[in-house]
């Protein structure tokens, strides 16, 4: 899964959508709903960043992955996104995941900031229960004393995942260190260690990003890494 933090216009959008789908990327990401730590920061386009997600992801023929924040816009969530992503700030949103367990759309749950593995694996519980069982988890890092990376990026969590549960386990290197040129070397690993998947911040322009353009590869780093990845992935006996 790949594309901006943020949607910010449909042409940033369907560019950076073409560039991931071009370098094998399956999945389109891009935040409508932003839950930003400052109030002053960009929100994100809501509705309207929904809809230029939803076009690029129709042009390029790739499903969606957008994050919800409150049941407000649920059903436009279940009518256009194809997977509905739970951001670390609402993993423990016990109204909301009761909500998405009702529907019979994946949802992406990333881990909280400061949750355990075995909360992250009761939230996924709340969703299941309610009868929706298709949950993919996310290790997006947590917090701890280090702040060289904005997260520490806990791959530990990933053969615990597997070992504990059945669903697919997503990695996210760029919010798990904050910093673009490790985004490579934290993929590798989590693959090496034993991730389905990968959701991987790129940006047309990342020092212009109006989010997360820090941690954001440029189309060109994202395809040189996903050759890499390619490599490794074959060693461990699975395919992008
Ligand atoms: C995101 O994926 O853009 C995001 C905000 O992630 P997290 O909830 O992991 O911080
Ligand atoms: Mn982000």
């Amino acid at each position: 899964m790949a594309g901006p933090c943020s949607v910010e216009s449909e042409e940033q959008v369907l560019s950076v959508a073409r560039d991931c789908k071009a370098s094998g990327a399956a999945i389109l990401r891009g935040g409508a709903f932003k839950p930003r730590s400052s109030p002053y920061a960009f929100q994100g386009l809501g509705l309207e960043g929904l809809d230029m997600l939803k076009a690029a992801g129709r042009r390029t023929g790739m499903p969606i992955v957008s994050e919800i924040m409150s049941t407000e816009y649920l059903d436009r969530f279940i009518q256009d996104v194809d997977i509905i992503q739970v951001g670390a700030r609402n993993m423990q949103n016990f109204v909301l995941l009761k909500e998405l367990s009702h529907i019979k759309k994946p949802v992406l749950l990333k881990r909280g900031l400061a949750a355990t593995i075995e909360e992250l694996l009761m939230a996924a519980e709340y969703i299941m229960a309610g009868g929706n069982d298709q949950v993919i988890l996310c290790e997006r890092g947590i917090r701890t004393f280090e702040t060289y990376t904005r997260n520490t990026l806990d791959l530990s969590a990933v053969p615990v995942l597997k070992r504990q549960s059945h669903l697919p386990v997503v990695v996210d290197p760029s919010h798990g260190t904050g910093l673009w040129w490790m985004v490579e070397p934290m993929s590798k690993a989590a693959i090496a260690a034993g991730a389905d998947g990968l959701i991987i911040e790129v940006h047309n322009d990342p020092p212009h990003a109006k989010c997360d353009g820090q941690q954001s590869l440029t189309p060109a780093v994202f395809d040189k890494l996903m050759q890499k990845l390619r490599l490794i992935a074959n060693v461990e006996g699975r395919d992008i």
